[in-house]
């Protein structure tokens, strides 16, 4: 059986980094048995639904790389809830209702006062066919709920919980559809699985309930139900519920200068019994993916071990997956150069514009150019004319200035870079030299560069 999951969020804000995480886990596992992975967009609630929220959820998944495989819209499959609907009504598994919200507030009330659980008593259950014309008559029209079977009690094993047992008597039959004929979520969610061959549901741990609900309905529908996993809760890097993490989305980690790939190896391993470990692609996320490896305790998301993360994905990352993104020019020995240096990709093209020249000194280190070193630098500048400037002059000239000045170490080195780069960090002059160039180097040891 070819493994099918899907990615199922309503297109009624951003996605965070919760929801990622969950369509993350499900492309994982689609992947990972070479099958499909869906997206479907919960669109019922036609008022807070946009277009333009779907089309961030499609962009989003794409700068993720987590590309789906088809997509389908629950707004589309009216036709097919509704043929589903009319078998159930017909079976009696769903039946109409007439409270309003205000008499169902009313029972709840009366039930929470006398210690019992808010249960709906299924009054609807006992209307008869004068009851309903009657109810019908005064302008009311119905919603209607599924019938539990109180007699099955409900059980699964969760891909990450384990062994989950409910009993349907302590459950209210869920609302399925509105007065107006609009679809709540549940129902129609269990009849696009079926229809699309939903093999396995990873799903955000605030569903359990629903997913108890649901494996009813797939038996009132004859329908084997898909696996049913349950992933923890994300916790910020202090451990505790974050009302941040909400709100957090991609366009808030291309701005901190994320790369989608170290965002993915951090998601796909918090929380797993795997070690979070840089990766230049995802290809090791998918070999070692196993539902069995991910735990029931929150996973901590830290924002500091993702940049951290970032930084060494980006050392790891090959010249072809970042070149379209790097300053004209700065070509694969560019990039060599600098890759180590970096904790964004946006520093990149801070680099090269102190390799192409020319240096704004002030900006760059306003301490660098010590005048104590100009006497030094003129040695350098003459120095350099007179050494083969190829990808050793580096290694060539400082040893010839090693020897002409006895200056070494810090001494020797510290005032070559302030003066080729105005910084007193960076990349490995080395690599830098020649691509700075000889001419540009003798300008900037003498100063006017
Ligand atoms: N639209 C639901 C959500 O975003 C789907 C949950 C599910 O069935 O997995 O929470």
């Amino acid at each position: 059986m070819t493994t099918v999951t899907r990615f199922a969020p309503s297109p009624t804000g951003r996605l965070h980094v919760g929801n990622i995480r969950t369509a993350l886990i499900n492309w994982l596992a689609a992947r990972r048995e070479g099958g499909r992975f869906l997206l479907r967009m919960d669109d019922t609630d036609a008022e807070r639904s946009t277009e333009a929220f779907a089309q961030a959820v499609r962009d989003d998944l794409r700068w993720l790389g987590l590309v789906p495989d088809g997509e389908e819209r629950q707004s589309d499959r009216g036709g097919a809830y509704d043929g589903r609907f009319e078998g159930l009504a017909q079976a009696g598994r769903v039946y109409p209702c007439y409270e309003s919200p205000e008499e169902l507030e009313l029972k709840r009330k009366v039930q929470l006062g006398r210690g019992l659980p808010p249960v709906y008593d299924r009054a609807a259950l006992a209307l008869g066919d004068a009851d309903r014309a009657a109810l019908e008559a005064e302008g009311r029209r119905p919603h209607w709920r599924f019938r539990l079977d109180h007699a099955a009690p409900i059980g699964w094993v969760d891909g990450i919980r384990g062994e989950q047992r409910f009993d349907p008597a302590l459950l209210s039959d869920p609302v399925v559809r509105r007065a107006d004929g609009s679809w709540l979520y549940l129902l129609p969610s269990v009849i696009d699985d079926i229809d699309m061959g939903v093999t396995l549901v990873v799903r955000g741990e605030d569903h359990v309930t629903n997913t108890a609900l649901q494996l009813q309905m797939f038996d009132a529908l004859d329908a084997p139900a898909p696996a049913f996993a349950r992933a923890a809760l994300l916790t910020g890097g202090d451990g505790k519920l974050s009302k941040r993490l909400g709100a957090l989305g991609c366009d808030d980690f291309r701005g901190m200068g994320i790369e989608p790939v170290a965002l993915l190896a951090l998601l796909g391993r918090i929380g797993t019994s795997d070690p979070v470990e840089p990766m230049a692609d995802v290809a090791p996320l998918v070999a070692s993916f196993d539902l069995g490896r991910f735990g029931r305790a929150p996973a901590r998301f830290d924002l500091d071990e993702l940049a951290a993360l970032n930084a060494r994905v980006l050392h790891m990352l090959p010249y072809a997956d970042v070149a379209d993104r790097l300053p004209d020019g700065m070509g694969e020995s560019g990039w060599a150069a600098i890759r180590p240096n970096i904790a964004t990709l946006a520093e990149a093209a801070d680099w090269w514009r102190i390799v192409t020249g020319p240096l704004d000194r002030a900006a760059e280190d306003p301490g660098a150019g010590d005048p104590a070193d100009a006497d030094f630098l003129a040695v350098a500048a003459e120095a350099l004319e007179a050494v083969t400037f190829d990808a050793e002059a580096w290694k060539r000239w400082t040893g010839v200035l090693k020897a002409q000045t006895g200056r070494g170490g810090k001494t020797l080195f510290l005032p070559l870079r302030r003066a080729l780069t105005g910084r007193d960090h960076g990349p490995d002059m080395g690599l830098l030299l020649p691509l700075i160039g000889r001419d540009a180097a003798l300008a900037r040891l003498r100063g006017d560069g």
